[in-house]
């Protein structure tokens, strides 16, 4: 599994340590940073996909590293640490383009509760990927083709391997059949519609499942009263691929 790394600039040792620790535990790595001018090279980190931040730093104040991070990495999610009573740096941390906010102190539960949110509803950069491998069966999107391992070919319809593709490209987040016929079938999605999606969901489950069922890779997940994404073994492989954090 790739690593997520989380930036945590906070000045106040003991804090931080502790931070680090609730992270660990939530499968994160903390990048660690004691002031503003560090936090700002921890928040460029590659592959850090959130930022923990406070407020009061040494040599460069919270809203500046805000300002600075925004500027080379304006969809990074930042979410402010901030102190209780303190409701005008909540407002104006928002205002300039934090995420969200936790009051200290926080108990573990609430900061990884806070951060899987955040993340949940960050989108994923979009990825334009030509083909994708999971569980040893490629989909190549420019062919229309699944292969497997035995080399056994199927062939995509358009729409199947439009759904594949616009799933491939969000990984991690929950795409609604109203967004696929929009997207994919180029029409405005009208709820009579839907059925169409998950009649070409299962046809397309069928063709990506090997003929003798040794591999069981979950391509497509079905999210209840939402809609489908990405299986999470293949969004790890597409993430891990060919969508670095900038
Ligand atoms: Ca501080």
């Amino acid at each position: 599994m790739k690593e997520r790394r989380i930036a945590v600039i906070e000045d106040e040792s003991a804090i931080r340590r502790g931070i680090c620790d609730m992270l660990r535990v939530g499968g994160y790595t903390p990048i660690e940073a004691a002031d503003g001018e560090a936090g700002v090279a921890a928040a460029r980190t590659s592959g850090v996909v959130l930022v923990l931040l406070d407020l009061m730093l040494p040599k460069m104040d919270g809203m500046q590293v805000l300002e600075e991070i925004r500027k080379s990495h304006p969809t990074l999610p930042v979410i402010i640490l901030t102190a209780r009573g303190a409701e005008n740096d909540r407002v104006l941390g928002l205002k300039r383009g934090a995420d969200d906010y936790v009051v200290k102190p926080f108990s573990a539960r609430e900061l990884l509760a806070r951060i899987e949110a955040v993340l949940r509803r960050t989108p994923a950069r979009p990825t334009v990927v030509s083909s994708v491998v999971a569980g040893g069966v490629k989909v190549d999107f420019a062919r229309r083709e699944v292969v497997f391992p035995n080399d056994e070919r199927r062939k995509l319809s358009e729409m199947e391997a439009g759904i594949l593709e616009f799933l491939t490209s969000n990984p991690g987040r929950v795409v609604t059949r109203e967004e696929l016929l929009t997207r994919v079938w180029g029409i405005t999605a009208d709820a009579s519609d839907t059925r169409a999606v998950d009649m070409h969901v299962t046809r397309l489950r069928t063709k990506l499942t090997a003929p003798d069922d040794t591999i069981t890779v979950e391509w497509i997940s079905t999210v209840r009263g939402k809609g489908y994404m990405l299986g999470p073994t293949v969004a790890e492989a597409v993430l891990a691929e060919g969508n670095p954090v900038p």
